[in-house]
């Protein structure tokens, strides 16, 4: 499977850096190793020996290791295409990067019209079905100037492989290329990325409990375990895409007038530095709504000190430990300007890992936005189910 995903994409990657392809970054997710020696496996062990038998059994080694590789350089070829095309759209391509489940594309958001999605969507299947004439063409040509089997079965299997994703990928839910291609016409016709993208994410999940009852009953009637688990761990995975890529598509369109100082809670109170924590505790935080407050210094914002800092430390320790012994200093402490949108607040959040940010000029704190806030303004608005 491959797909795309915006940047704010449900999943984080963690994983290997390889290097980069016309400054696109490649990587590899951890997950990739498994769906790595997955396939390898099934290359030496069935696949190869049933179509080309009476080789050696290094042979059929070096054919799985071939194999593998120009089936995940495919995958990279497929993903490549849709990058290339995007960045002559105008959509920036944050990197490449290669997971179980196949390769993703890390675009910076949505493509502007939808003949430019259409175009950067369609173009990966493209690749796909071009790779799969040229290998089956080495598969024909081969045999017929007599190379050996090894290697026209080793080419015949791939061009099978990249028609097979050509064609997966086609399906028509989102976010697959086909999905996507399906969204970019009901955009261009009711003009909604709104509406194009719910009902080509609605098919996407539909798409995706397709695959996993297929899976289900493939593993009813014996039809192969680790078979039957694949398809139900796509179609899961399918399913949960199609639904976070929506979510991603509304918080998007919600977020991106909104600028931090519209979003915050305005003139924060803020503790002093030297306050002991017996009294943060009384006189803030038993008192206040609030799970964190900036710690300034002559109106001067030198960190933030959060409930569960407090938390950490034994009771019997408050007294005698102030404020500015647990805070998050200056340089954990995530500051954005106030015209700053929405959007890059929540990246900002991310990258952190915190929950809050302050509002700042250079020289006046002006609010705080806490995950808490966000979570239940896009409550009210509906877009958490
Ligand atoms: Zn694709």
């Amino acid at each position: 499977m491959s797909s795309r995903s915006g940047s704010s994409a449900p999943t984080r990657f963690s994983g290997i850096r390889l290097g980069s392809i016309a400054g696109f970054e490649i990587s590899l997710d951890y997950s990739w190793f498994i769906i790595f020696f997955l396939i390898l496996a099934t290359f030496i062990g069935a696949v190869f020996p049933a179509s080309a038998p009476g080789l050696e059994r290094m042979e059929y080694l070096a054919m799985g290791l071939v194999g593998t590789f120009l089936f995940f350089a495919s995958l990279l070829v497929h993903e490549l295409a849709h990058s290339f095309m995007a960045r002559w759209k105008g959509v920036d391509v944050e990197g490449i990067t290669l997971f179980i489940f196949g390769g993703m594309a890390r675009t910076s958001r949505e493509p502007d019209t939808p003949g430019d999605e259409f175009l950067i969507a369609g173009v990966g299947p493209v690749a796909s079905f071009v790779l799969a004439i040229l290998f089956y063409g080495v598969a024909v040509v081969g045999g017929y100037f007599g190379l050996g089997l090894a290697v026209t079965v080793v080419a015949e299997y791939l061009g099978f492989l990249n028609l097979v994703l050509a064609i997966f990928n086609l399906f028509p839910g989102f976010p697959l290329d086909g999905g996507r291609l399906l969204r970019a016409t009901i955009w261009r016709i009711t003009g909604s990325l709104r509406r194009a993208t719910k009902i080509a994410a609605t098919a996407g999940r539909a798409l995706g409990w397709g695959i996993i009852g297929l899976g289900v009953f493939s593993l009813l009637v014996g039809g192969g375990l680790i078979g039957g688990l694949w398809l139900v761990f796509i179609g899961w995975f399918l399913t949960y895409a199609a639904r976070m890529s929506y979510q991603q598509v509304l918080l998007h369109q919600m977020l991106s007038p909104l600028t931090a100082r519209q979003a915050m809670s305005p003139d924060p109170e803020r503790v002093p530095p030297d306050l002991p924590l017996e009294n943060l505790v009384h006189d803030y935080f038993l008192r206040r709504p609030y799970n964190s407050f900036p710690v300034t210094e002559d109106d001067v914002v030198v960190g933030l000190v959060t409930l569960s800092q407090v938390k950490l430390l034994p009771r019997e320790r408050w007294r005698d430990r102030i404020v500015a012994d647990i805070m998050s200093p200056l340089s954990e402490t995530v500051i954005v300007d106030p015209e700053t949108t929405m959007m890059s607040v929540l990246e900002r959040m991310r990258e952190g890992e915190t929950r809050r940010v302050l509002v700042a000029t250079e020289w006046e704190l002006l609010g705080i936005i806490s995950a808490t806030d966000i979570t239940r303004w896009l409550d009210r608005v509906g877009l958490i189910e």
